[in-house]
């Protein structure tokens, strides 16, 4: 089995441009590893800038590893680099890239198939350092803080030089002399070492001096006919269920001029550019932006819009591009919720947004709404109803509707909200199926016992990160019963927490 591997990574690797393959002898490996399939880390630009960056580096050589290669489970076999097809044990350091909370499954997955010990506090002298930086992990590290050696809390950028000059004698040094030093540089947990002292979150200020898009072409990933640029980082709107406009505060733009720059040097092999942002059409020039990359002849694609503000020229661009989906996020389905979660948007906004869908002739639209929402009510889900409703008038195509558990993240306002119960959630999942069960909506729901794993990670501590070690397989239908075990009630971390309550995560300074 173990050839198969490697002949799938020699040929992802053949089909690739831009991939960079050389000698590790006298250099510094570092293996950037993605906790889930190829297809979807090669769609991560922080896979892709990283990449560039640390290969970029005299003394490092910089290789990937994925959790699977084509996006099927390979249980107990032994995780190889891309680029050289080597054991991913055999790195000085393995830098882990962690989005999702789900992902932390496929972390000790791919350690345990690496023969790494997945404690932290079992790793010697001549096992590789364990990194992890990424959304998830660094809102609250906890759960993984048995794990990783070292969590960079924020945005890598500003520490990237301190952090690799630490790094380049790790071969030779002490393990704890290399802790010590890490420690040491701002932004870097070392949960032996903190022990909860405070931690400062980074951030970068001006996002031109480290342009952010692809560096490889991935024909094999899920946006591999493209290639994207983060064009902002950060959120104008600060929804308050959301982790990714609270944690990249403040809201950064990068200046056109780079960005064209970026998108005219990838022409080579692109005939398109995805624009990555948390809400592409908050982008103060975005429609200066989206005619000068037409100008150029580029087709243009776009990672998320708002409902609000919404400009007619990007849409028009998106349809000219060919773009056969329209996505928009109304979250919630009154105007009253959404002016609880401070969604900033009103019922007319979504109805004018899909009118203009409408009209450029979209194949399908995508409508994304959270349900168990801190204050929603049965008639709350109604109102999600007769909403698509009232969309199915207008839009005359294909109209489906993603609905997504809320679930309370670290760092965010809703960090105390308790998540609503199995019961609440699927008996408001059926009254919403009954109600739109003879319409031609497709209803796609994610599942309630996966969310709620996700909750307990999201605001897990180190009696989760315990647990974990001690799963024997690494599945989330597992860790409910591993923290039983300890004597632990799961539904602690699902459940409210009180204005005075310390919360785990509080040593992070934002
Ligand atoms: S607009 Fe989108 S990205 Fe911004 S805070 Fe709200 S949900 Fe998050």
């Amino acid at each position: 089995m173990q050839w198969r591997r490697v002949e799938a990574a020699r040929e992802l690797l053949a089909g690739e441009r831009g991939a960079i393959v050389r000698d590790w002898g006298g250099q510094l490996p570092i293996v950037l590893a993605y906790p889930h399939s190829y297809a979807v880390g090669m769609s991560s630009l922080a896979m892709h800038a990283l990449y560039g960056w640390l290969n970029a580096r005299p003394g490092i050589v910089c290789e990937r590893a994925f959790a699977s290669l084509d996006g099927r489970p390979s249980p107990g076999e032994p995780v190889f680099t891309l680029e050289s097809q080597r054991p991913m044990g055999d790195a000085a350091v393995i830098a882990f890239s962690v989005s999702f909370e789900m992902d932390y499954f496929h972390v000790l997955d791919m350690l345990r198939r690496s023969g790494v010990p997945v404690a932290a506090a079992e790793r010697g002298p001549g096992d590789p350092l364990v990194l992890m930086g990424g959304p998830a992990v660094s809102a609250n590290p906890l759960p993984l803080a048995l794990v990783a050696d070292a969590i960079v809390l924020g945005e890598v950028e500003p520490i990237l030089d301190d952090l690799l000059r630490r790094l380049e004698g790790v071969w030779d040094a002490e393990r704890e002399a290399t802790l010590s030093s890490l420690a040491q540089v701002p932004g870097v947990y070392v949960p032996t070492l903190h022990q909860g002292q405070a931690v400062e979150r980074q951030w970068l200020s001006d996002l031109d001096a480290y342009p952010v898009g692809s560096t490889i072409v991935a024909p094999r990933s899920a946006f591999g006919d493209m290639q994207l640029i983060e064009i902002s980082r950060g959120c104008v709107w600060g929804c308050k269920f959301c982790l990714a406009g609270c944690w990249y505060r403040p809201w950064r733009e990068r200046s056109v001029e780079v960005i064209l720059r970026q998108a005219r040097e990838g022409m080579v092999y692109w005939n398109k550019v995805g624009l990555v942002a948390s809400a592409v059409s908050d982008y103060t020039r975005i429609d200066e932006l989206t005619a000068a990359l037409r100008a150029l002849g580029l087709k243009v694609s776009v990672s998320s819009l708002r409902v609000r503000p919404l400009s007619e020229k990007l849409v028009q661009a998106l349809a000219e591009s060919g773009a056969r989906t329209f996505t928009l996020a109304p979250e919630a389905g009154s105007d009253r919720l959404r002016q609880k979660i401070q969604k900033g948007v009103r019922h007319e906004d979504v109805i004018r947004a899909v009118a203009l869908a409408g009209r450029y002739r979209f194949e399908s639209l995508k409508l994304y709404f959270m349900w168990g929402l801190p204050g929603e009510r049965d008639e709350d889900i109604e109102a999600i109803a007769d909403l698509v409703n009232a969309v199915l008038e207008l839009f005359p195509r294909q109209v489906v509707v993603n609905l997504t558990p809320f679930v309370p993240k670290a760092h965010t306002p809703f960090q105390r909200e308790a998540m609503a119960s199995t019961e609440v959630l699927e008996d408001r999942l059926d009254r919403l199926r009954r109600r739109l069960r003879r319409t031609r909506t497709q209803l796609r729901a994610e599942a309630v016992e996966e969310a709620r794993i996700q909750a307990l990670l999201a605001r897990g501590d180190h009696h989760v990160s315990q647990a974990l070690l001690t799963l024997q397989k690494p599945s989330p239908r597992l860790l409910e019963p591993a923290l039983r075990r300890m004597g632990i009630d799961p539904a602690v971390y699902r459940g409210a927490r009180g204005a005075d309550e310390r919360l785990p995560w509080e040593f992070i300074r934002l």
